[in-house]
This record gives C-alpha cells, structure tokens and sequence, in this order.
C-alpha cells in the first residue's frame, strides 16, 4: 500500500492506515488506499517547500516548464481509455463522460503548456530616461490543492496545470471518495519528469489530511474545490498566515426557458443542463424558470423524458445515468425530496429509488422533477447537488433575471430565447460567473471559470487561471541615483 508521493517517492501512511475505495454501482471494494495522517500531510508541505526554496524548478525557465506539461498530455492521451475506465469505476459517470474528461484534461494541459512562456512581464514607461520599471511574475511558492469527488481528474487538472506552469511546487489532496485517477495522473507527472517534491500527494479525510494544506503556515496559497461549508473553513483556516485563496464552492444555477426559444432544443438541453453525472455538477442547471404561455407544456415534456432516463453501469454501453457517489449523498437527496414534498411541490418524476433489482446493491435515484415551485423552498435555495430539477414560473423578462439572482450562489446560468437583444440582456443582468445562451455546460480551457458571491473566490482556466498561481513583482532601478536632501541633518 504506497499511494501517498513524497518528495518522489511513494509512501505508506506513517501510521499504516487505509480506506476502501468504493464503487458507487454496487457498494464493492475498487481498492484500498493510503490514508495519510497529519503528520503524512504535513511531511508532504515540507518536501514541497525544500523543493520551492531549494529545487531547480521555480527557476527553470518558462519554456522547458511548458514542454513538460505537453509530455503530460502525451502521457493522458496514451492512457486515456485506463484512465476513463478508472472513473467510470469510482465516480459512477457513464464511460462516453470519463472520457469525454480525460479529453477535456489533455486541452486543459496543453492549453497551460502553450500559456508558460507566453506572458513573462511587462516594461512600464516611467516617463524618466533614468528611472527603469519593469513587472516580472513569480510563482506564489507551495500551493495547497484540494479537489471534489465529482470531477476527480478534471478539477486536479485545472490546478496541477496552470500551478505547475507558474513554476511552483504542491500538495494535492483528492477526495477521500475517488482518489483513484488523481493517484494515476501524478504517476504520469512523475514519468514526464517533473523533478522530486515539486508534486506530493496526499490521500484521506479533509479534516485530517486536507486542514494542514490550509493552515500551515509553509502553504503560500490553497486552491479549494468542493462545498461551501468546507470552503469558509479553509478561508478560516488559511488566515493564519494570510495565505492566497482560490474558491471554487457550489451553485444554485437558472436555466431560464423564454416562450419565443426553440423549446424542443430547450426541452432537450434542460435535461442534459441537470441530469448529467446525475446532476452533480457544480454548474447544474437545477432551477429551471420557465416563461407562464409555455410552462406546463414545457414542464411536462421536461419531465416524461426525465421518466424515460436509463440508469445503469456507466461501463455499459446505452447506461444514461449512473449512481450518486455514496449512501450518505443518496440520503441526503431524499431529504430534499421530502422537504420539496412538505412545502407543496408538485412531484412529476422521479421522487423514488429505481425498482430494477440489478440496481439495489448501488446509489441510485431516479430523475426527479417538480413542479409549482417557490423560491422559498429549501430545495429551491439549497444546491442539492443530485437528479433533482425544481420548476419555476415568470412572467416578464425583469421577473426571470429577478428570479435567477435571487440566490446566495453565482457560479453559472442560461437563457433560452430566439430574440438576440434580449439574451444580451439578460446574460448582462444575471450575476453568475458563467451564462450561456442557447446552450448548456460547454467550458473552454482558454475561457475563465468560477463564481459570482458565494460561489468563490478568484478563477481557473483562462490566462487568470494562471495568474492565480503567479505574483506579480515590480522591480525599479534608478539609473543615476543622487541624495535627495529631504532630511537636513
Ligand atoms: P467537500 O467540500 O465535502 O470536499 C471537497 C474536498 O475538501 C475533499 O477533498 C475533502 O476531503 C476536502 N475537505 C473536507 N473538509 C476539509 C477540511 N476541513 N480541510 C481541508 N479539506 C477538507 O465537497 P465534495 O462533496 O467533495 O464536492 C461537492 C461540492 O463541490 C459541491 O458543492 C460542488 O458544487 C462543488 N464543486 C464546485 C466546482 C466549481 O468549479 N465551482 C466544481 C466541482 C465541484
């Protein structure tokens, strides 16, 4: 057992212990992993900081960093379809998303390799021939990278990318729940070569081997990805020692559907916008608001497909859905269903396990959809982060971007409609990170991410995906400095 990296070398926990790595299909073992005690993690922060203080990589230049994450990419692409059938196995997404994933990650690494070398600082006119003024980026130092269970290998790669492209070293900290690609990617970084200490890894509960990432005081910058709860404690946390914070928390996110929208596109996009990977999707488009003349038709259809959604293996070849990650989560969604109940939604689909006894053993839900909802509702407001879709009704333009604001979240939302001006509008109204108009979930590595309010703090991807993981120094030099005479004495 020897999943933990350090300083180049895979490790035990100090104290052997280990979790079991579940597969969300059927509640088997996948694998037994490290699970690191503090001590493990604080190890970890310390190679990490010998590698920022003392290695050669904050100072290799740009270009020869670059070149290192395209032989990552190489790297995935070889073992794309191990890699893909990894997640599929510990997250429960259909193989054609895990690969579609690993895809996504080799752009998100080339896209990185080729942004290196490309923005190395500025000369700033000082407007005096003896004053010489120029901006130089620095890496931020050792960063701490914390990663959910819903996008394993994706969500590491918008962190080991653009962090390792700035020149700075880390401890990555998976999920407790689907450590297993992220174990994989760092063995592909260490076969491309990235030099010792520069990426550690660390396996095992947050609380004990991801708070070390945020409170140590050797941690110049921790990266978090995952809820909003556990992302005010690491803000908490990482006030210690002031260090840099990058958020990237939950969303309650509008998918608003005009009565003039091509509405069997739209229909169609609705359930892709919140039943992908069972909608635990950061960006999920679980709060639909529907225009009044189209609602019930439109609610309808919404939902007699939700009914019609095959569950199944995500290895199996025509399976549309798979599991929610654990037991724990399923029960969670059922409380909502419960709650959506006791505040007078109206149920259209779903609300219920499946029957198929070949789903038993595993986590699953049926697509819920409902009906007549109010935005006081608990699972209105709240991200349920599972297959359920609330329905919602407006009237006018202003009431629709009223509605799609009203929520603590502001990570991502869409507008369906046929008239040009008025999507303009309202992807200028709406207050989330990301709007789409007429389509749902597309994300491009070269365009930035993240969220508005409580959704986080800071972007990935983009060139501030970079610049997260870069300082920006000045440096000044006076070409002919004199006494200026300001004190007489
Ligand atoms: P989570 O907050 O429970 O856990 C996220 C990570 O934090 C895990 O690795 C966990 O072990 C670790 N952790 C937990 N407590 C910690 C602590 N005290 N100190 C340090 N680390 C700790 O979230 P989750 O359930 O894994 O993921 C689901 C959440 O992630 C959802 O809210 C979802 O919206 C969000 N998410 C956001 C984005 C985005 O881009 N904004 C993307 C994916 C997921």
């Amino acid at each position: 057992m020897s999943q933990l990296f350090i300083d180049g070398k895979w490790e035990s926990a100090e104290d052997g212990q280990t979790r079991a790595v579940i597969n969300p299909f059927d509640g088997s073992e996948l694998a037994q992993v490290a699970e690191a005690a503090e001590a493990d993690s604080r190890r970890a922060i310390e190679a990490a900081r010998r590698a920022f203080d003392h290695g050669t990589w904050p100072r290799t230049p740009a270009a020869e960093r670059g070149a290192l994450l395209d032989r990552v990419a190489d790297l995935l692409l070889r073992d794309k379809e191990t890699l893909a059938h990894s997640e599929t196995l510990d997250t429960g997404k259909t193989l054609g998303e895990s690969r579609a994933d690993v895809d996504d990650v080799i752009r998100v690494f080339r896209y990185y390799a080729a942004l290196a070398d490309k923005n190395p600082g500025r000369i700033v006119d000082t407007g005096s021939p003896t004053a010489l003024s120029r901006i130089v980026y620095e890496p931020v130092g050792v960063c701490g990278l914390i990663t959910p269970w819903n996008y394993p290998l994706l969500q590491a790669s918008w962190k080991l990318a653009p962090a390792l492209a700035a020149g700075n070293t880390m401890v990555i900290k998976p999920s407790e729940l689907t450590p297993l690609t992220t174990i994989a990617l760092v063995g592909l970084l260490a076969e491309a070569g990235v030099p010792e200490g520069v990426v550690n890894l660390v396996l095992g509960a947050g609380p004990v081997a991801g708070a070390p990432l945020a409170d140590s005081p050797l941690v110049d910058l921790v990266s978090f990805t995952g809820g909003l709860v556990t992302g005010r404690q690491i803000m908490i946390a990482a006030a210690g020692n002031v260090k840099k914070v990058a958020l990237e928390l939950g969303g309650k996110n509008p998918n608003i559907v005009f009565a003039d929208a091509d509405l069997e596109t739209a229909v169609d996009q609705a359930l892709n916008a919140v039943f992908l990977h069972g909608g635990q999707v950061c960006s999920a488009g679980a709060r639909l608001l529907v225009q009044d003349t189209v609602y019930d038709g439109f609610v309808d259809a919404v939902a007699e497909r939700a009914d019609r959604i095959r569950l199944g293996s995500g290895l199996v070849e025509g399976t549309e859905s798979g599991p929610l990650i654990s037991a724990a989560h399923r029960e969670k969604i059922e409380g909502y269903v419960a709650s959506a109940l006791e505040e007078g939604a109206r149920l259209l689909a779903g609300g219920r396990r499946p029957a198929d006894p070949e789903l038993a053993d595993g986590f699953f839900y049926r697509p819920t959809v409902f009906a007549d909802c109010r935005r006081s509702m608990r699972v209105v407001r709240e991200e349920t982060f599972g297959p359920i879709l609330t329905a919602e009704c407006f009237h006018t333009e202003r009431e629709a971007v009223e509605l799609g604001n009203d929520t603590d979240y502001g990570l991502a939302g869409a507008v369906w409609t046929s008239d040009g001006d008025r999507a303009q509008r309202v992807a200028a109204a709406l207050r989330h990170g990301t709007v789409w108009i007429n389509d749902y979930h597309p994300y491009l590595p070269q365009a930035e991410w993240g969220g508005f309010k409580q959704s986080g703090i800071g972007r990935e991807l983009g060139p501030a995906g970079l610049d997260e993981y870069r300082e920006a120094k000045h440096v000044y030099q006076n070409t002919d400095p004199r006494p200026l005479g300001l004190f007489a004495g």
